[in-house]
């Protein structure tokens, strides 16, 4: 018996997901988000990836690095619950675990053999629908097994459906004319956009709450002002470049 194992990690996640503020909070609800693992050290070799192209989908087993200093508890509030009722750690998907461990069921849309500016052979498996910060530590991937993996009948607990936050979001004519401007080098930003704040990412307890606080988020190289405008609707203010706003 062991009480401890080693991991090594097989690959790095790009993502437009910058800091953990409006990440969603499982893959699969924000479909415009597209993003890249880069397989790593000895794992950075077509041979590992030779068949998996066949699948749609695949699981990759993460570490959750931006929180794994804070350590963990027993007792978690999940913010499903509107962060005041605390469940076993173990009976969440929270971030806090006693192993840092992540789970994420994300889209392959294909695998790409790069050569880097100095020659070096780089694979790249290009995701979408992912819900992971930038630079998120990968550990493990395994193909999506329909047969396997969908469970018909499962009990999903206080946790059965997804949240039905539909919140409509407005864009301002100053983030109009910046959407267009990205347009090329994003294509998919405005449903991004859409998409991330129809989920409603302020805590837990604002929820169902209009509060006029202007909040910011940052995807990819861009930092998106928004603010409530009513309990259904906000307005996208404005979308500037990250340099540009410091
Ligand atoms: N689908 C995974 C699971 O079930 O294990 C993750 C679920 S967890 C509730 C999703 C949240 O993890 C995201 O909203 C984001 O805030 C956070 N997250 C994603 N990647 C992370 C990372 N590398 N380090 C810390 N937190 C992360």
């Amino acid at each position: 018996m062991t009480d401890s194992v080693n991991l090594t990690v097989i690959g790095t996640i790009d993502s437009p997901y910058k800091e953990k503020f409006a990440i969603p909070r499982q893959p699969g609800i924000v479909t415009a988000a597209q993003g890249q693992l880069r397989l790593t050290g000895a794992a950075n070799n077509l041979d590992l990836v030779r068949g998996l192209e066949q699948f749609s989908h695949i699981w990759l087993l993460f570490v959750f690095h931006g929180t794994q200093a804070q350590g963990w508890k027993p007792l978690v509030r999940p913010p499903r619950l509107g962060g005041n009722k605390k469940l076993g750690v173990l009976a969440t998907r929270s971030t806090f675990r006693p192993n840092p461990i992540g789970m994420s069921v994300v889209k392959l849309d294909r695998i790409e053999h790069q050569l880097t500016d100095n020659k070096q052979s780089q694979v790249v498996l290009h995701i979408s629908e992912l819900d992971l910060l930038d630079g998120t530590p990968i550990v493990d991937i395994k193909p999506y097994v329909p047969y396997a993996d969908i469970i018909e009948n499962a009990h999903g607990g206080y946790a059965q459906e997804q949240p039905d936050n539909n919140i409509d979001v407005a864009f301002s004519d100053p983030a109009k004319i910046a959407l267009q401007s990205y347009n090329e080098q994003y294509p998919k930003l405005k449903s991004l956009i859409e998409q991330v704040l129809t989920q409603d990412p302020r805590p837990a307890y604002k929820q169902k709450n209009v509060d006029d606080k202007i909040y910011g988020m940052t995807l990819y190289d861009l930092n998106i002002q928004w603010q409530m405008s009513s309990l259904t609707t906000l307005d996208v203010i404005a979308i500037s470049k990250v340099t540009d706003a410091e």
